[in-house]
This record gives structure tokens, C-alpha cells and sequence, in this order.
């Protein structure tokens, strides 16, 4: 469960850390508000097959990703590369403020788990086989991101 309490985190729009409340729903009130595929990936932790998601390609303009639980700002297109995962992969997150991160030792694996810093909710992976700059991928669900164009 997230914390209660206030959190700085980085908006677009405004160009700078806000502060904000954390968002520390129970499970029944996510379970109310989200779709089930966002509720799955989001609260527990589920991974959309590969290829499946709305995400998997590059759009052709500008923008942001979201998250989909709380609308916190993630990833910006121009750090989404190709890596043929058949999941959204990014070099890095819109802010280091924006997203947080577990040990998971699920399934037999030792992988880092990436989440919303405001609402807690399960986002991908990441891993150390990415690109420059950073030789990270974030390797995301689309269903836990939602899309938002920049305005021209
Ligand atoms: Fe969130």
C-alpha cells in the first residue's frame, strides 16, 4: 500500500516539482474505478501479454504518458525506443521524483519493479540491457499508461 501524505512530484504542464497528495485508495475503491485490465497490471501486478497492448508502437507525434491510475506524468515519447520486447520500452522516466522502486523476487527472478510514486501502482520493470543515455529500459504496461498527445 502507498503511503498517505504529500509527495513533490514533476508536472509537464507546469515545468516543475508540485506538491501533491499521495493517493492511498483501498483495494475495493481501485477495484471500482479502474477497468479490470488497468486493475489487473496496476494493483496486482499483473504483465500484459506481449504485443497485445495499445502502446507497444512509437506514436508519430509528441507527448506524454500517464499513469493510468492517477494521471501522474511518466515517460515522454522521446525517451521510447524500439526494443522488441512487444512491451512500451523507455530509456527514462519524466522525473526520478515520479516513480519508485521494489526488489522483486517473484517467479524466480531478481528484477526491480517500477511504480508510480503517487499512487503506488505497478507500472513494468526495469532492466540494465537499454540504450543510451542511461543503458536502462523501463519495460511498461501499456495498461497502466494512458497517452496524451502534445498540444501543437
Ligand atoms: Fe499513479
Amino acid at each position: 500500500m502507498p503511503e498517505s501524505g504529500k509527495i513533490q512530484i514533476f508536472s509537464v504542464v507546469e515545468n516543475k516539482l508540485v506538491e501533491v497528495d499521495r493517493i492511498a485508495w483501498s483495494d475495493a475503491e481501485w477495484k471500482s474505478q479502474l477497468p479490470p485490465a488497468q486493475y489487473r497490471v496496476l494493483r496486482n501486478h499483473d504483465t500484459e501479454r506481449p504485443f497485445t497492448g495499445e502502446y507497444c508502437e512509437k506514436p508519430q507525434g509528441a507527448g506524454i504518458y500517464q499513469c493510468a491510475g492517477c494521471g501522474t506524468d511518466l515517460f515522454v515519447v522521446g525517451t521510447k525506443f524500439e526494443s522488441g520486447t512487444g512491451w512500451p520500452s523507455f530509456y527514462e522516466p519524466i522525473h526520478s521524483n515520479n516513480v519508485g522502486t521494489t526488489v522483486d523476487r517473484s517467479f524466480g527472478m531478481l528484477r526491480l519493479e517500477v511504480h508510480c510514486a503517487r499512487c503506488g501502482g505497478h507500472l513494468g520493470h526495469i532492466f540494465n540491457d537499454g540504450p543510451p543515455p542511461t543503458g536502462e529500459r523501463y519495460c511498461i504496461n501499456s495498461a497502466s499508461l494512458k497517452f496524451v498527445p502534445a498540444a501543437n
